[in-house]
């Protein structure tokens, strides 16, 4: 990609070329002098969204109280997950909404290593967000019977190569679990191709779609997946701490046994038999009674993402991670700043990572600035990596343009050294 220039006019101009620009009045934005380049780790409020929740609090819960379930209440992680199927290229009865993403995976993961009963191996890879190698992690440890963890390196910190997956996946391997956007660097894993070897080798796949869902396009079913797991907080706007979900393809589901068996994901719960009798659909790989404040909260935003509708969202996104690329490597470079994502858009999510030895202090400054700065919200991944997350839905490049000369700005007079480097709880 190429652009003319780095003056703040070419921003303004590509804003105004933007045929998503005005998604951005959907979201609640109290602040203009807030830069918010974090929507991959908390999306923003979706204006419908309050509205939305109040009257899921007076007119169902107030008015309706136990009549609820049967009012539509029941069947929201089924109904949700069919919207999200949408996002991801799986069908309708191959999504729910429910849990965490971290109990989502130790769900999916056990229940892949037991049906795969033989093969020793877990494979995922150095790049991989640490509350997935902590589930495979205790998962081995719980299962024993020789089961083992294995993670494909990375040369570079940024991706890791398929000849390296190639080497890694083996005739032993039950399971590939990986992040299809990793979390840190933002590199985008081939899935088709990563499915096509592990296929061939007779292991299942399990991706994370954390950072994937709702900006990045995914074909589960076009790419042959077994599993699938994501978050709706970050690029879903679903509110912090929404409910996950999870995807089963559509022969596995009556196969799999799942370890946990609630009455959710019985054939019948309400018949309120003895003995467990699993469902042999998606509601299978449902726990316990659902969170239905916390669903309803994803409803306005679900429509919104489809209003959107992916491909326009990738084109948008791929644009301003290359502009922010671009502006980094007029500024910042000669700052001592170097790239921690891939560059070429194809390999790259929508979050970019820009290392520097005081990204920390830096990032303090950004966010923590006096008026008339404008204040940045980035993130910041130890040791050196300051995260810019773009949210294709309402960042314009006019944001990145402010955000990253600001940053050139805190890099050039050196104040980010009055901050101190001791870290926060969360970064
Ligand atoms: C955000 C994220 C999670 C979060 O898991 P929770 O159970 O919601 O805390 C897990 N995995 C990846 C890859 C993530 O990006």
């Amino acid at each position: 990609m190429h652009f003319s220039s780095p003056d703040f006019a070419l921003a303004q101009q590509l804003d105004v070329e933007d045929e998503l620009a005005g998604f951005a009045e959907q979201f609640s934005n109290p602040d203009p002098d807030l830069l918010y380049l974090d929507g991959n780790s908390l999306g923003r409020l979706p204006k419908a969204t309050p509205a939305h929740l109040q009257q899921a609090l007076t007119r169902e819960w107030g008015a309706r109280l136990i009549r609820g379930w049967n009012d539509g209440w029941l069947d929201l992680p089924q109904r949700l997950g069919a919207q999200i199927a949408a996002l991801i290229g799986a069908q309708p009865d191959e999504v729910l909404v429910c849990d965490s993403t971290s109990v989502n995976l130790f769900k999916l993961a056990a229940a892949a290593l037991r049906y795969q009963n033989g093969r020793p191996k877990l494979l995922s890879d150095d790049l991989n967000f640490p509350s997935d190698l902590y589930i495979f992690q205790g998962l081995v440890d719980l299962l024993g019977g020789g089961r083992r963890l294995e993670l494909a390196q990375t040369s570079d910190g940024i991706e890791v190569s398929q000849t390296e997956l190639a080497r890694s996946i083996d005739a032993e391997t039950a399971l590939v679990s990986l992040s299809l956007v990793a979390f840190k660097s933002g590199f985008l894993y081939d899935m088709k191709a990563v499915n096509l070897l592990a296929q061939s080798a007779g292991a299942l796949t399990l991706w994370d779609l954390s950072h994937a869902a709702g900006a990045v396009p995914v074909d589960l079913n076009g790419s042959r997946a077994d599993l699938a797991v994501g978050c709706t907080y970050k690029y879903i706007n679903g509110g912090p701490g929404a409910p996950a979900f999870l995807y089963v393809r559509k022969d596995l589901q009556a196969q799999l046994n799942l370890p946990l068996w609630g009455w959710f994901a019985a054939q019948a719960p309400f018949a309120f038999g003895l003995d467990f009798e699993p469902a042999g659909d998606i509601r299978r790989f449902q726990v316990g009674t659902p969170p239905v404040l916390a669903l309803r909260a994803l409803e306005p935003a679900l429509e919104i993402l489809q209003a959107a509708g992916i491909p326009r969202l990738r084109r948008k996104s791929v644009l301003l991670t290359e502009y922010v690329i671009y502006l980094a490597d007029q500024w910042l470079a000669p700052l001592g700043f170097t790239l921690g994502s891939p560059r070429a858009a194809e390999r790259r999510g929508s979050h970019v990572a820009l290392r520097h030895p005081h990204g920390y202090q830096m990032c303090r400054a950004l966010i923590e600035a006096a008026p008339p700065a404008p204040r940045v919200i980035p993130d910041f991944r130890a040791p050196d990596t300051i995260r810019l997350g773009i949210a294709p839905l309402y960042n314009h490049f006019s944001e990145i343009h402010r955000a990253l000369s600001r940053l050139r700005q805190v890099a050039e007079t050196g104040e980010y050294a009055a901050y101190p480097a001791v870290r926060q709880g969360v970064t």
